[in-house]
């Protein structure tokens, strides 16, 4: 069941709902969605996407003239954010980071009243930064990769990992690809997480060099997709699920079941139109098996 807020718009007096200003502002000129109807959105996937990045250091993706004007990456807390919006403390070699962070919906809601499209957390659980939880690998296509080649590649990408007995989950980026995830647990340390990320994206590259390559690079990837285990370090962080992305089409970072996938006609193919249908018309969750996994880290 998805979640009940309440969005109170500009003027009125409901001292129980959210308050969201420039609720008609548009966002997303090209299909002229609004401020308000962002906040909707993600009102409306709030039980879903908060528990992606609860208690997590997060970056966030703000578009304060919309998703079509300068948009830019930030993970502080700014001045005057509302009373929701919390931070972490990570420890950097130059001292303790603040790092942006929220325990719950409200928080999530007070981040759009701030402008915020994107949602990216870290890997690792907040009482634990030092090991990931989640691998993922980001398959990002060429242009001229055709999308069908997308769904082999990410077919491609589970089987390695089965074959090593790891189960992965697929989803939509929102933008151009795929990422296939892999849960841990117990979670591994960033170290041995990234150098076995590296070493999956080699096998693949080696496996099938026509269609993977595993080396950062516009020029290494003509033709080809890139298997991108760079997001497994430690700082890094890829999109959340169900969160939006700060593009034309307004593309939704969607879970998927592995026999979904073949139906799926492009990494945008969910979007802040239809993606609160197709969660609405879904029975289970795609990725339930996830929380509940238990495995480790291969030896490799
Ligand atoms: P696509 O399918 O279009 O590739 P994507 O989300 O996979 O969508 P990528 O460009 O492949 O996008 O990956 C970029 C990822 O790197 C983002 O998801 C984000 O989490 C991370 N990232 C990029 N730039 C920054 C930044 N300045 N600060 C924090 N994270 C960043
Ligand atoms: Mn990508
Ligand atoms: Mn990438």
């Amino acid at each position: 069941p998805l979640a009940e807020i309440r969005l109170a718009k500009d003027g009125t007096n409901d001292s129980e709902a959210l308050h969201l200003t420039h609720a008609d502002r548009i966002v997303f000129p090209k299909l002229e969605i609004s401020k308000g109807q962002v906040a909707e959105y993600y009102a409306a996937v709030a039980s879903l996407l908060v528990p992606e990045i609860v208690g997590r250091p997060l970056s966030i993706v703000r578009c304060p003239d919309g998703a079509s004007g300068t948009c830019f990456f930030q993970k502080h807390v700014g001045k005057g954010w509302g009373p929701n919006v919390h931070s972490i403390a990570v420890e950097e070699k130059s001292g303790t980071d603040e790092n942006l962070s929220i325990h719950d919906e409200r928080g999530l809601l007070d981040l759009v009243q701030m402008n915020v499209l994107e949602f990216h957390p870290w890997g690792a659980p907040g009482d634990d930064l030092a090991h990931a939880d989640r691998i993922v690998f980001d398959l990002d296509p060429h242009a001229s990769v055709k999308w069908t080649r997308m769904i082999a590649a990410a077919r491609d990408v589970r089987a390695q990992l089965k074959s090593i007995g790891l189960e992965s989950f697929v989803r939509t980026s929102g933008g151009k690809g795929l990422h296939v995830v892999v849960p841990l647990s117990p979670p591994a340390p960033w170290d041995a997480v990234k150098n076995f990320a590296h070493a999956v994206a080699q096998a693949m590259a080696t496996l099938k060099p026509k269609e993977f390559v595993a080396v950062a690079g516009d020029k290494n990837r003509v033709g080809k997709i890139f298997v991108d285990w760079l997001r497994n370090g430690r700082g890094a962080t890829s999109v959340a699920s169900y969160s939006l992305r700060a593009r034309d089409a307004a593309g939704v970072a969607m879970p998927l079941t592995w026999d979904e996938l073949g139906r799926v006609k492009s990494g945008d193919a969910f979007t802040i139109k239809n993606a609160v249908g197709k969660i609405r018309r879904r029975k289970d969750d795609p990725w339930e098996e996830l929380k509940v996994l238990k495995q480790a880290l291969p030896e490799f």
